[in-house]
């Protein structure tokens, strides 16, 4: 009954192709329509929208006891993350980057904008950072004051294991602060099963509203401790918890469509089950699309342990008729985007599995790609033998 194609979620309706990309991504059009009329930022309705939607996120979060708080934030998801490193960071403090692609890089390149100390364990394109390694690492600097971890590294796809990281970072008396922008709403990261201070996320990810502005969930003794040490007027989560506190209002301009909109996102991510739901639907697109792949020859950069329901990174296929640009075009004709790869050593593309879309449509991507390959006379999907030996290698 759940997955008869009569339960299928609604095309776009504009004709638009499908983002099979990680953020923007695929919106519901009620989520778009939700943007038809303005709001005045300093209004009381504009104010219950804004504390709505803090107490929603809170509640995907897990936070029973009040012991969290909510605040948006301005700008994409890089915006929250320089925030949070900005605000939850003391000027004398050290983080530990844990880093596995491009997002972790990101924010090591974030600390050296900020001037602030930090040291970087870099797992290369494919590997998670383990529990014992983040300990020896902390054993080894007593001065790392802060761990960051990303949760989903949306440049391989790879789920990284927050838990285990979480335990090495508190059993040595640590903080952790973790980047889940493309996790958070569809895999749990309750405040009650893993301790962290401090979490981001965005508004145009699993959440699946429209791009505008992002959100810190953060534990309220790390907020109120956290006063001064931004760098960055705009950017200080503490000066923007402390205005909303006192004012119900955002400290600048608000981008308000975008919150109308993402409120309208909520709804639906409630309708669905919540976190357990949402997971649920992009596991299943996740299943469908690879097992589909995976018939047609392709193979993914990852074991299925580290797969994540979020976005999947396949080799490009050996076969000299095989060009990605053509590839992406003709994907792209047949009402599919898709994302080049971010790898360094072998080529590669990605296809996201989140996004308003369901299996069905994860089953018209496949005959899509099988259609693509045909037309541009790739006999096999099968990638270079490199390929294989850089995965092998790595995954040693
Ligand atoms: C999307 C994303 C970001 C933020 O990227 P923006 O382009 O600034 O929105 C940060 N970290 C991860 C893991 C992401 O997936």
């Amino acid at each position: 009954m759940l997955h008869s194609p009569e339960n299928a979620l609604p095309a776009p309706r504009l004709g638009e192709p499908y983002l099979l990309t990680p953020g923007p991504l695929t919106t519901a059009y009620e989520v778009k329509e939700a943007m038809l009329r303005d709001w005045g930022s300093w209004d009381a309705d504009f104010r219950a929208m804004t504390r709505s939607l803090c107490d929603q996120l809170l509640a995907l979060a897990g936070d029973r006891d009040g012991e969290f708080a909510c605040v948006p934030m301005q700008g994409s998801g890089s915006f929250c993350v320089e925030a949070m490193l900005g605000t939850f960071v003391p000027r004398d403090g050290k983080v530990l980057v844990l880093a596995n692609g491009a997002y972790g890089l990101r924010a090591a390149e974030t600390m050296k904008y900020l001037g602030r100390a930090y040291t970087l364990i870099d797992k290369g394109d494919y590997l998670p950072p383990r529990g014992d390694e983040v300990g020896a690492a902390l054993d080894a600097d007593p001065a790392i004051t802060h761990v960051i971890a990303i949760h989903c590294e949306t440049s391989s796809g790879i789920l990284n294991p927050v838990a285990e990281i979480s335990e090495a970072v508190y059993a040595r008396g640590r903080k952790l602060l973790i980047d889940s922008m493309s996790a958070f709403g569809a895999l749990p990261l309750d405040v009650t099963e893993i301790r962290y201070e401090a979490m981001v996320s965005s508004a145009n990810k699993c959440i699946e509203g429209v791009p505008g502005f992002g959100f810190v969930i953060a534990r309220k003794s790390e907020l109120e401790a956290a006063k001064g040490n931004s760098h960055s007027l705009a950017l200080d989560v503490y000066a923007q918890w402390a205005y909303l506190q006192k004012t119900g209002q955002w400290r600048y301009t608000p981008p308000t469509h975008v919150v109308a909109a993402f409120l309208k996102a909520l709804e639906l991510h409630a309708a669905e089950g919540g976190v357990a739901g949402r997971g649920a639907r992009y596991t299943r697109n996740r299943d469908v699309m690879v097992e589909g792949m995976r018939a047609l020859g392709f193979e993914t950069l990852l074991k299925d342990r580290w797969l994540s329901p979020i976005i999947v990174t396949f080799f490009c296929p050996a076969d000299p008729n095989f060009v990605f640009s053509t590839f992406y075009d003709l994907m792209k004709a047949k009402g599919f985007i898709i994302y080049p790869g971010k790898l360094t050593v072998v080529d590669s593309f990605r296809v996201g599995c989140i996004g308003r879309m369901d299996e069905h449509v994860m089953r018209k991507v496949v005959g899509a790609a099988k259609e693509a390959l045909a037309e541009m006379g790739v006999a096999s999907a099968a990638p270079p033998a490199a390929a294989i030996a850089e995965r092998a290698k790595l995954a040693a």
